[in-house]
C-alpha cells in the first residue's frame, strides 16, 4: 500500500470517530417498550415519529407489566439498554396520584405513565393522545441519549408540565436542537397522523 494512500485512509478514519460524537446516529438507537394496552397502529406510530424526529432508529418490544410500580419495570427494562440504546417504557396506570414519568439516567431507561396524558373526557385513542406520547417519548429518548431540556417554549425537547401546554408545543425539535443532534438545521413541517 503506498504511503498516501495509507494517509487517506488514516485521515477519513479520523474523520469518522470525530462525527461520531457530534449526532444522533446508530449509537442512539431508541427501543420502545409497550406495557400497556396501546395498539400496534399506535405505537409504530410513536416510534416512526420519534424516529424522524432524532433521526435514528427505533424498534418496539411487546412485554405486560406485571406491576404498576415504576421502579420495579425500569429495573427489567435495563436489560434491553444495551449497545448504546435507551430505553422507554410506555406503562397505563390510571388514578390521581399516579406517576407521570420516572428516569434512570445512568441506565439510560425510563417508564412514561401515558395514562395521565389522556383527560377524562377523552377515550385512549384519537390524534392528540398519539401526538403527546410522541412528544414526551421524544423528549425522554433524547434526554436519555444525554440532550439537556430546550428553553424554546415551542420546542418538542422543551419541559412542560400541563396536557394544554403539551398540546401547544410544536411535534419537532426547534433548529437549535436540530443542529444540538447534529442533524439539518433546516425545519421540517409537521407530519399528519393519516400519512
Ligand atoms: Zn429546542
Amino acid at each position: 500500500m503506498s504511503g498516501i494512500k495509507r494517509l487517506l485512509i488514516c485521515l477519513f478514519m479520523i474523520f469518522e470517530v470525530l462525527c461520531e460524537g457530534s449526532g444522533m446516529t446508530e449509537k442512539h438507537k431508541v427501543v420502545l417498550v409497550c406495557m400497556a394496552p396501546l395498539s400496534s397502529n399506535l405505537m409504530s406510530f410513536v416510534a416512526g415519529e420519534v424516529s424522524t424526529n432524532l433521526e435514528t432508529s427505533s424498534r418496539i418490544e411487546w412485554q405486560l407489566a406485571e406491576t404498576d410500580d415504576p421502579y420495579t419495570n425500569l429495573k427489567h427494562l435495563k436489560r434491553l439498554a444495551v449497545d448504546g440504546a435507551v430505553v422507554v417504557g410506555l406503562m397505563a396506570v390510571p388514578g390521581e396520584l399516579s406517576f407521570r414519568r420516572v428516569v434512570d439516567s445512568d441506565a439510560r431507561v425510563a417508564v412514561l405513565n401515558v395514562y395521565p396524558l389522556m383527560r377524562e373526557d377523552e377515550k385512549m385513542s384519537g390524534p392528540d393522545y398519539a401526538w403527546r406520547i410522541v412528544k414526551e417519548t421524544t423528549l425522554l429518548a433524547a434526554q436519555l441519549s444525554g440532550f439537556s431540556p430546550c428553553p424554546f417554549p415551542l420546542c418538542v425537547l422543551h419541559e412542560v408540565k400541563t396536557l394544554s401546554a403539551l398540546d401547544e408545543k410544536s411535534r419537532n425539535l426547534c433548529p437549535p436542537c436540530r443542529m444540538r443532534l447534529g442533524l439539518e438545521s433546516e425545519m421540517s413541517l409537521p407530519s399528519d397522523m393519516g400519512k
